[in-house]
């Protein structure tokens, strides 16, 4: 009766790539959403991190570009900033600036409502994809170790649909491990990597008057030392997003003098310089506690069948490297992937352990970055990853081949074994000898 149907649980960032890719393999999808939502909403409820910068990792853009053709073009239409990592980044680590040189590898800069809006359309658009706006997703429906359905509430009337297979894609609070254990599945306890990291971040009219060489600027936090830093990215063609960052427990406040305040204690300039002379166009906004969490579903051995997970349902990390979207859409081209060769609502877990094994590199690093503020004792190996990537930093500044090889890794169109390449060892080890600092 119910044959064909797959059932989306939110409409965020993952589900809007996994009803495009679902679209292609069953005769019907929906998606259903706690916010009211048309194709044209901006700010919502559901996505509070909307109010913070999103940068789409250059191997996201690529996986976009496969699931919707010409969408770069749409976006840079629609105001977002193209920039080379290399020449207009100005980049700031507690050892001094990034080389500066033309890298050839760029990033679109825009706000996180502005994809969202765009990729929203285009979804809407398939003939056999829909959106039902406004329910509250409670629980999953469930047959004999198979998931039937979901049930939850719209305008406070019971609300129940049934699919052939589920996917959760409800975000950072995805409710599915305690859905899960209703039923007698018992998924093991997440891991947990807390560097207490918050995000204060504004709108400005770009102020034309301030002559910057830059499109995007950064100021990196690091462990053990500097725990502030901050962001500014030109998005939307006419705005700023100055973001603060503060790392263990130090966070920026929210009032406009404190704000300014918390900007001069940076070691550039230009945040400051454009908080007292632009323009604001939207509130202080602060995401606080920013942790990362994965959900181990791959280890789940009665998993049950007709259910998938993905996106920050499954692993959410800190923002600073910008994994999130990147993660998102590797896992729904993953899932494109695997249903040309199997039936997934019957061997989900093939499709969770694919899922587990592409947030191996990303989780390693944004952990790496957690970690450093710990108190906690570490393992050897997470000691000695720390130890690598703050000597890395630290000869950055002079070494525009490390340069490349690292930005290339972050933004995972490189392999990291490129950082551990004879000649960026050497660099690392040389340079971080007295001696060689003296030379
Ligand atoms: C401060 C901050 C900055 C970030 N910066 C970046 C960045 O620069 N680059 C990057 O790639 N990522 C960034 N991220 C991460 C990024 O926002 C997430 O990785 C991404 O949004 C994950 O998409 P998702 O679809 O899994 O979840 P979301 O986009 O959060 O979507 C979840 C959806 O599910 C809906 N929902 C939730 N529960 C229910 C329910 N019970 N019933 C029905 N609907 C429900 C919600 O309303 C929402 O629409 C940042 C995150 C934060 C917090």
């Amino acid at each position: 009766m119910y044959s064909d149907r797959a059932l989306v649980i939110g409409a965020g960032f993952a589900g809007l790539l996994a009803a495009r890719v679902l679209s292609e393999s069953y005769g019907d999808v929906v998606l259903v959403e706690r916010d009211q939502i048309t194709a044209d909403t901006g700010h919502r409820p559901g996505v509070p991190q909307a109010n913070h910068p999103h940068a789409l990792l250059a191997r996201g853009a690529d996986v976009l570009d496969t699931l919707f053709p010409r969408l770069a073009d749409e976006l840079a239409d629609a105001g977002a900033v193209r920039a080379d990592l290399g020449s207009d980044f100005m980049t700031r680590l507690p050892a001094g600036l990034a080389p500066r040189d033309f890298l050839g590898l760029s990033v679109l800069s825009m706000a996180r409502v502005t994809i969202e809006r765009i990729i929203r359309r285009r979804v809407l658009k398939l003939p056999n994809v829909s959106l039902v706006d406004g329910v509250t997703i409670d629980g999953l429906l469930h047959d004999r170790g198979t998931v039937t359905g979901v049930h939850g509430t719209r305008d406070g009337e019971p609300f129940t649909d049934y699919a052939d297979l589920v996917v959760d894609a409800s975000g950072h609070h995805s409710k599915l491990v305690s859905w899960l254990a209703e039923f007698g599945v018992h998924c093991p306890a997440p891991m947990i990597a807390n560097g207490h990291l918050s995000c204060t971040s504004r709108l400005y009219h770009v102020n034309h008057d301030l002559k910057l060489d830059w499109k995007s600027a950064c100021e990196i936090t690091q462990a053990p030392s500097t725990k502030r830093g901050g962001s500014v990215s030109t998005v939307d063609g006419d705005l700023w997003f100055v973001t603060l960052l503060g790392a263990a427990g130090d966070v920026a406040p929210t009032d406009e003098d404190g704000f300014l305040a918390y900007a001069t204690t940076l070691s550039c300039p230009d945040f400051a310089e454009i908080i007292k002379t632009a323009t604001p166009a939207s509130p202080i906004y602060r995401a606080g506690n920013l942790r990362s969490r994965w959900n181990r579903f791959h280890k789940v051995p009665n998993w049950p069948r007709g259910l998938l997970a993905l996106g920050d349902s499954v692993v959410s990390l800190n923002p600073v490297h910008g994994h999130g979207m990147t993660l998102a859409a590797l896992n729904c081209a993953t899932l494109r992937d695997l249903l040309t060769e199997h039936d997934l609502a019957k061997e989900p877990l093939v499709f969770q352990n694919a899922v587990a094994k592409t947030a191996q590199v990303p989780w390693t690093s944004a952990t790496t970055t957690d970690l450093g503020w710990s108190t906690r004792k570490l393992s050897l190996g997470t000691r000695f990853a720390q130890w690598y990537a703050r000597r890395v930093f630290e000869i950055l500044p002079g070494n525009p081949k490390v340069y490349r090889a690292l930005v290339r890794v972050s933004q995972m169109v490189g392999h990291p074994a490129a950082l551990f390449s004879p000649r960026v060892v050497w660099r690392v080890l040389s340079g971080s000898h007295p001696r060689a600092r003296a030379r």
